[in-house]
């Protein structure tokens, strides 16, 4: 039975939410792996053996927001603040671009220091000094108005998770002041704007049931984000939920796999949070049905500090420095990083 849910998935891209409570409750291992085979042979025609590489620039880690999960939230007096200077984030760019990469991400808390003033020229200057590169933001939630300027100065795309598509789930996982509704406009306008758009979500986030995760595919396959990122949750310390249970690699190579059959096209980055609970991570990720990593570009003295969960990975592949060893992994199972935007097709 669920074997033939997954063959349909091929077939139409989209199932009714009680099919997608079937696929995820207790798979079997069999059925995994008809799911990875499945995903590998969707991508073949769309992407090949082909790997994107997004350069990631962890710009601060200074946020006004305070999600219950993130080491960095503001409620966490244990972190080492720090926020790169135009000048310290123009140096990383030049950095990735010679070292092959054609797509910069900007990713941080939600810092005020940030201003559209601040942004756009330098945004300006990303794309003029980088004809030949895509601009990547993921600052969270700003204003229609902030996106659209950001948009015309340069930025082509936005990562901004939806973290989860049942609101009272995302009232768990949120303060009050953050709203689900709210998210979900974000989401529609950004694509509204022009942007190439990522959702994803937390595998195994506190109180994430089936449903939740039915909820987050059925939302996805409407929605068609031409990124979805998903990462198993990771426990920080400092947060409330220091305590709670790490997510499931071998579940988020799952979904891996189920997200690239209901949506072939997608770019679907193996995470550093996959990475950090399995030393193969990016390795399993391509085999399962993904096709984009994001090695972090940020100054070595600021990754450590950029600590959204517990002994993130930054030293090995998950780094410009370990690029050759990420080529040499990736080529080892048939694949090829490329030098290349990397964009929707
Ligand atoms: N401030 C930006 C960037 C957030 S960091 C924004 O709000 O979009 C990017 C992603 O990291 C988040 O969307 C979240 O899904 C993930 N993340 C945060 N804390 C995590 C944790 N403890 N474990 C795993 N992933 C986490």
């Amino acid at each position: 039975m669920a074997y033939f849910l997954l063959k349909r998935l091929a077939k139409e891209h989209q199932l009714v939410r009680e099919d997608w409570e079937e696929l995820l409750t207790s798979p079997s291992s069999e059925l995994m792996h008809d799911a990875q085979e499945l995903a590998v042979q969707l991508r073949e025609p769309i992407y090949g053996k082909n790997i994107f590489i997004r350069g990631l620039i962890e710009i601060s880690n200074i946020c006004h927001n305070d999600c219950y999960y993130c080491g960095i939230r503001r409620s966490n007096p244990n972190v080492s603040r720090f926020r790169l200077s135009a000048d310290e984030l123009m140096t990383c760019c030049e950095n990735g671009h010679k070292f092959g990469f054609r797509t910069f991400v900007l990713q941080g808390g939600e810092d005020d220091f940030y201003t559209d003033d601040f942004l756009c020229p330098l945004l300006q200057k990303i794309h003029n000094n980088f004809p030949d590169c895509a601009i990547t933001l993921s600052l969270g939630e700003r204003s229609s108005a902030s996106y659209r300027r950001l948009f015309d100065a340069g930025a082509n795309r936005y990562l901004l998770r939806h973290e989860t598509a049942t609101a009272e789930h995302y009232a768990q996982l949120h303060p009050s002041w953050m709203s689900y509704t709210n998210r979900m406009l974000w989401l529609s306008d950004l694509k509204t704007l022009g942007y190439q758009v990522g959702a994803g979500f937390m595998v195994g986030s506190p109180g994430q049931t089936v449903a939740h995760l039915a909820a987050d595919l059925c939302f996805l396959q409407n929605f068609r984000p031409a990124m979805i990122g998903i990462g198993p949750f990771i426990s920080q310390q400092d947060t409330p939920f220091a305590n709670e249970k790490n997510g499931s690699a071998e579940q988020t190579l799952y979904l891996l796999s189920l997200i690239r059959i209901m949506h072939p096209h997608v770019l679907l980055p193996a995470t550093t949070a996959l990475n950090t609970l399995l030393s193969n991570g990016s390795q399993r990720g391509m085999q399962a049905g993904a096709n984009v990593v994001m090695p972090n570009l940020s100054p070595a003295s600021c990754r450590e500090k950029y600590a959204l969960y517990d002994h993130k990975a930054c030293t090995g592949i998950e780094s410009i420095e370990g690029l050759e060893l990420l080529k040499k992994q990736m080529a080892e199972i048939g694949y090829k990083v490329v030098i290349d935007r990397g964009d929707y097709q």
